[in-house]
Order: structure tokens, then C-alpha cells, then sequence
């Protein structure tokens, strides 16, 4: 079966790939300034976005206004895709463009929107997203921080924590307690918060493979003071929000797996042969079968996505997002796992020569692979994706 796109797909791609041509930030660039969290916007980065925003080719599916051009969902498959070929980052601020400034354009105030969701449109401010807590991840609506609304402010107090890009971040969409005598789901806000508001403590993760490089964070807040203005939609809404912001660039997340594993295969069987030629015999015939499984997967997730977001497209609920985020985080997982079995002690080289030339996708197979398990965890852990295919796919009682 050859899976084909119509004309005037091939004609939207053809006009992305030409004014990519004129407009990409240059490998040179983005290797002489890298992002160092995914709220850090090199200057390149921030110069990529306004192009991008002015161009039409932001989020291509928005209007014109917000860095748009009122394109579809296949339109926007074909551009993702290209982008991710072409090994450059929509943003480095994925959080902020892909979560929180979509968040406040459907539920904040004009104010808000002007304040806080067109610079992040226009690459100007970079912001992170404070849900999870120690007590409040996979179960988010038992979050704890509070908020107390006294005269014209919120006092905030509590923990946030593996906040990517809290470190670099200029604003924080705080996910916090506002009702503590509701029902847990019912009594939760969302507030804007300044990261350089007094009482608010940044304590950056240690990371195993780059530990002077930290992403995730532990944010503590002692008496913030957030103006009641900051408030994001209704009180006590943020369930709503919650759900309502997660679900902005889902039905594109599959596609990011794929890619991933395709690209991972690429390498792979480029650098296999002269791997698998060291080895014995009797070894080797099993390693090439594991490469083989690993190309199966690849397939298979492109196939398993191509079925849910033809779903979408239709209108309908896809539920394969749930089986395509558990099955292309744990496939990455186990392919790099046998990458780096196959390559030895070459795995363990985190020079980054290598992954400058090929693109932002490539390094080495142990860095890799340290960076899967973040993959089946954030978004909905690889547990939870199983239970809602239990429940939404296979129609089991709720666990
Ligand atoms: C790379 C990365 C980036 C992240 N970025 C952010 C961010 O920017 N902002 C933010 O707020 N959070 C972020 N997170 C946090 C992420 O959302 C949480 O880690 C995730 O929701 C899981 O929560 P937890 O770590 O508290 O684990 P827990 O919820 O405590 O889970 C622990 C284990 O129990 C399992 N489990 C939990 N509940 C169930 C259940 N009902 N059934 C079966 N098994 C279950 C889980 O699968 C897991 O294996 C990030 C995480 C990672 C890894």
C-alpha cells in the first residue's frame, strides 16, 4: 500500500520547504548557542520565532493574527514532519507555545493574552508549567500549593516540582488550591505567576547525563504575591484547564514518537554492520533479529498513528494516542537499549560533534537512552496511557 497526499498538500509542503530554505536558523547557529533548558531562547531562537510568527508558520493550523495561516490538520502533519526532517526545534520553549500560551488564549483575559500569551507567540518570553508535586503527579487534581485570595491578591504558598525550564522561565501557569472544602477537582485555579516575584525559590534538578545542564526543577513558593488579576478564567475552573491544556497538542504528540524512532533507525542501521561484524557468529544472528524487531516497531507506530489521527481528522475521539504514546516511548526505549548493547563502549561517547552534524535528534546511544525513561513518564505515564486503553479502547471497568 503507497499512502499519498493530495495535490494541494504537496503544494502547502513545497511552499513551507521553500521559504524554510530562505529562513532556517543555520546549524552553525543553534551549535554556537544552545538552549540550555526548555525555557532558555537563545537569541537565534527568539529571532526563528518572530520569523515563524510573522510568516504564518508558527502553529500553521492558528489564524493570521497568531502566527498562523488557518491550515489543516494533514497540512500541519506535513509540516511537522518536514520541520522535524529538517532537525530544527519549533521553539525551545515547548511548554509555552505548545501548553501555556494556547491555555491563555482560550481561557485568559485580553490583558493576559496581551501580556503574556503574544510574547510568547512573537519569541519574547518563555514560560513553564506548574502542575506536578511531590504528593500530585500521575494524580494531579490531589495538588497542594495553595492560593488565598486576600483583598486584590493571592498569597501562594507550597512545592512545585519537576518544572521543566523553571530555571529559565520568565512566568509560571500555576496550577494551585484555591477551595480546599471541594471535591479535589472542583476547588483548583490557575494563576500567572512572575518568576521574579519575592518567595519564590528555584532549585534545579541534577540531570543523569548532562548534571551541568539542568531542565527539571523544584519550585517552592513562601507568600507569593500574585495580583487577583492574574487569575486565569474562572475560580476554581482549573480542572477544566487542566484537562483543557493537555489536550492542545495531542493529537500531534504521536507524531514526535515516530519520528523519533525513524530517525533512531536510520542511525542505527548506519552504524550497525561494522558492530555487528565484530561480533560472533551465534551473537550476531541474534543482534540483527532485535535490529529487525526494532524496524517493526518503527513501522507499526507510524501505521498505529496514521489510524488514530485519520480518526481525528474524521471527528471522532482517538484513544490510539494513549496506545501510540505508551507503545513509541517504550519502542524508542528498547531500540536505544539495543543500540547501545550492539555499540559497546562507543555508546558511551556523549561528544557532540556527531549530533551537531546530523541534527538535534542525534547523540549518542547512552544519552539516548537515559532519555527515554523521561518520555514514558511526563505526559501521562506509560501506566496511565494502559489504563485509559483499558478503560476507552477495551471497555474494562475502572480499575
Ligand atoms: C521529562 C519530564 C518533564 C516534565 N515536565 C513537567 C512540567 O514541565 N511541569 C509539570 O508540572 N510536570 C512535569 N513533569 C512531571 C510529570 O508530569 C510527572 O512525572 C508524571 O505526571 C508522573 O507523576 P509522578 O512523577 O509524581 O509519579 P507518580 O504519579 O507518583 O507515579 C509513580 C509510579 O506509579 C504509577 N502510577 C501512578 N498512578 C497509577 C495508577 N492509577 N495506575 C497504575 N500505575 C500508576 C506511575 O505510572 C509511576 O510508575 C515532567 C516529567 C518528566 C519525566
Amino acid at each position: 500500500m503507497k499512502l499519498t497526499f493530495d495535490d494541494s498538500v504537496e503544494a502547502f509542503r513545497r511552499e513551507f520547504l521553500d521559504w524554510l530554505a530562505d529562513n532556517r536558523p543555520t546549524d552553525a547557529e543553534m551549535a554556537a548557542d544552545p538552549a540550555l533548558s526548555s525555557a532558555h531562547l537563545p537569541a537565534w531562537a527568539k529571532a526563528w520565532t518572530r520569523r515563524m510568527f510573522d510568516a504564518g508558520w508558527l502553529v500553521p493550523s492558528w489564524p493570521k493574527e497568531l502566527g498562523g495561516r488557518d491550515a489543516g490538520p494533514v497540512e500541519t502533519l506535513v509540516y511537522l514532519e518536514e520541520l522535524t526532517k529538517a532537525h530544527i526545534p519549533r521553539t525551545t520553549n515547548p511548554q509555552g507555545l505548545g501548553i501555556v500560551a494556547p491555555s491563555i488564549l482560550d481561557y485568559g483575559s485580553p490583558e493576559q493574552i496581551e501580556r503574556y500569551a503574544m510574547p510568547i507567540l512573537r519569541g519574547e518570553r518563555a514560560a513553564c508549567l506548574g502542575m506536578s508535586e511531590p504528593g500530585a503527579g500521575s494524580d494531579l487534581a490531589a495538588l497542594s500549593t495553595r492560593a488565598v485570595l486576600d483583598g486584590d491578591h493571592f498569597v501562594v504558598n507550597g512545592q512545585k516540582v519537576w518544572t521543566s525550564g523553571a530555571n529559565y522561565a520568565e512566568f509560571c501557569f500555576l496550577f494551585c488550591r484555591t477551595d480546599p472544602s471541594a471535591p479535589k477537582h472542583k476547588g483548583i485555579s490557575v494563576v500567572l505567576v512572575d518568576m521574579d516575584t519575592p518567595g519564590i525559590t528555584v532549585r534545579p534538578l541534577p540531570e543523569i547525563v548532562h548534571p551541568d545542564k539542568p531542565d527539571l526543577n523544584e519550585v517552592f513558593f513562601t507568600d507569593v504575591v500574585v495580583p487577583a488579576e492574574n487569575l486565569v478564567g474562572q475560580m476554581n475552573n482549573g480542572w477544566a484547564m487542566a484537562n483543557g491544556s493537555l489536550a492542545h497538542e495531542r493529537g500531534m504528540v504521536w507524531l514526535n514518537g515516530v519520528l523519533m524512532l525513524e530517525e533512531s533507525m536510520v542511525k542505527l542501521l548506519a552504524e550497525a554492520p561494522e558492530a555487528l561484524d565484530r561480533l560472533p557468529a551465534q551473537e550476531r544472528a541474534v543482534a540483527a533479529d532485535q535490529l529487525v524487531t526494532s524496524y517493526i516497531d518503527s513501522v507499526a507506530a507510524r501505521c498505529l498513528g496514521y489510524r488514530g489521527f485519520a480518526k481525528l481528522v474524521r471527528g471522532g475521539s482517538a484513544p490510539e494516542q494513549a496506545l501510540m504514546k505508551a507503545f513509541s516511548s517504550e519502542a524508542g526505549q528498547r531500540m536505544a537499549m539495543r543500540a547501545a548493547e550492539l555499540m559497546g563502549d562507543r555508546s558511551l561517547d556523549l561528544g557532540h560533534d556527531q549530533a551537531v552534524a546530523m541534527g538535534m535528534g542525534i547523540t549518542s546511544w547512552m544519552e539516548r537512552y537515559f532519555g527515554t525513561f523521561g518520555g514514558t513518564i511526563s505526559a501521562g505515564s506509560s501506566e496511565i496511557q494502559r489504563n485509559i486503553i483499558a478503560e476507552k479502547v477495551l471497555g474494562l471497568p475502572r480499575s
